[in-house]
């Protein structure tokens, strides 16, 4: 079965071997007798996929005890609140402090805003004039020796991956190393969970919505380092307080049950794939590969700051827009689906998660080559 190829931000591709598998469990799980989303989620089908799954999850990314592996409703946006909700109250204080690389960061500060005293430890929202070249706002990421961090603040937030800007974080930084080594650090993973290690002994919490690198929409995956739970806010609401989620085995309340199934096999073709240490080596290759053909070309560029290009979502810019609208129709024609940039960015972008093969990439090169030769 020939699929195009599809660049969407997310939801986005899932690999096809899951989807067809999916598919011939439909209606009998198993010799259940039951598809997943008829089970209950007490029984013990459902149970052991549910724990399955957190063993594979927790195989994969070598996720230490001290840590909970939770999973929730809400999506991404939802722990825009269930974050300040459950750890802002901790010491008392009610301060946190955000980092701000691009579209999500910004939507996470605004939300925390409702909950206490935030307070913003680095803005990439200014441009950047550096080594005789311009960047504009969201295309950079401020150095971690500049951040001003508040050694009381409960937390710091950051988006490890900017999924609409292209910017990703090279790696998570260490707050010791800056001077706050109190303060835990919030990660939002949602759009490069599972495509590289995740350096817990730097990380408070980390969060993300499945759809785009971990499964479909509807399962939040959290990681919550132990002493973090038992904080919430009085007005947390209790299916979003991490102590209840973690004491029910995140069965608190019905999990998102199917949404959960298809992240179990996803986890599973993962380990097949060879885990983390084969999706970093891809994603690497992948996107180093598309920046290469974006920097050499006459027809396109991508503008963000040579450290901290994203290996997942790569935006790109036609030098000349009039071609947009044909760009997309004939890529669309050609296969190559949802190239379509964000609307506050504009242009292009394509989205190359872990289940994005490398020709996927090779395709889409050959699309732009050919384009440029008839268009350029
Ligand atoms: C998509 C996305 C979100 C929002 O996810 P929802 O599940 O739609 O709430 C948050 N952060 C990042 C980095 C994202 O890519």
């Amino acid at each position: 079965m020939k699929r195009p190829w599809n660049f969407a931000a997310g939801p986005s591709t899932l690999p096809l071997e899951v989807l067809q598998q999916a598919a011939a469990e439909m209606s009998d799980w198993e010799g259940s007798g039951m598809s997943v989303m008829e089970m209950s989620h007490r029984g013990r089908h459902y149970s052991r996929i549910r724990d399955e799954a957190e063993a594979d999850l927790r195989s994969l990314l070598r996720v230490p005890d001290e840590f909970e592996v939770l999973f929730m409703h809400g999506g991404g946006s939802g722990h825009n609140a269930i974050v300040p909700m459950n750890l802002i109250g901790r010491n008392g204080r009610n301060r946190a402090d955000y980092v701000l690389t691009g579209h999500w960061s910004r939507k996470s500060y605004n939300e925390a805003g409702r909950y206490g005293d935030i307070s913003v430890a680095a803005n990439a929202e200014t441009p950047l004039d550096t080594d005789g070249r311009h960047y504009e706002a969201w295309t950079w990421i401020p150095s971690p020796d500049q951040w001003r961090v508040r050694s009381d603040a409960a937390y710091l937030h950051l988006c490890a991956n900017e999924t609409v800007g292209g910017v990703e974080f090279p790696e998570l930084p260490d707050l010791a190393a800056v001077g706050a080594p109190e303060v835990p650090l919030v990660a939002d993973i949602s759009s490069n969970i599972l495509s590289q290690p995740i350096d817990f002994t730097r990380v408070g919490v980390a969060y993300g919505g499945a759809q785009k690198n971990a499964g479909s929409a509807g399962v939040t995956l959290a990681f919550v380092r132990k002493d973090l739970l038992g904080h919430a806010l009085p007005i947390c609401p209790s299916v979003f307080d991490y102590a209840n989620v973690a004491g029910a085995q995140s069965m608190f309340n019905t999990p998102p049950t199917y949404a959960l199934y298809i992240s179990g096999l996803i986890f599973k073709w993962l380990i097949r794939q060879g885990g983390v240490a084969a999706m970093q080596a891809a994603s690497r290759r992948k996107s180093s590969t598309l920046y290469d053909y974006l920097d050499q070309s006459d027809l396109y560029a991508n503008h963000i700051h040579p450290s901290c290009r994203s290996r997942m979502n790569v935006p790109f810019v036609l030098r000349n827009e009039a071609l947009n609208a044909v760009f997309l129709m004939e890529s669309e024609a050609a296969g190559l689906l949802s190239l379509k940039g964000h609307k506050s960015v504009g242009g292009m972008r394509a989205s190359i998660y872990n289940a994005m093969p490398f020709e996927g990439v090779q395709a889409l090169i050959a699309f732009m080559r050919d384009f440029e030769r008839r268009h350029g």
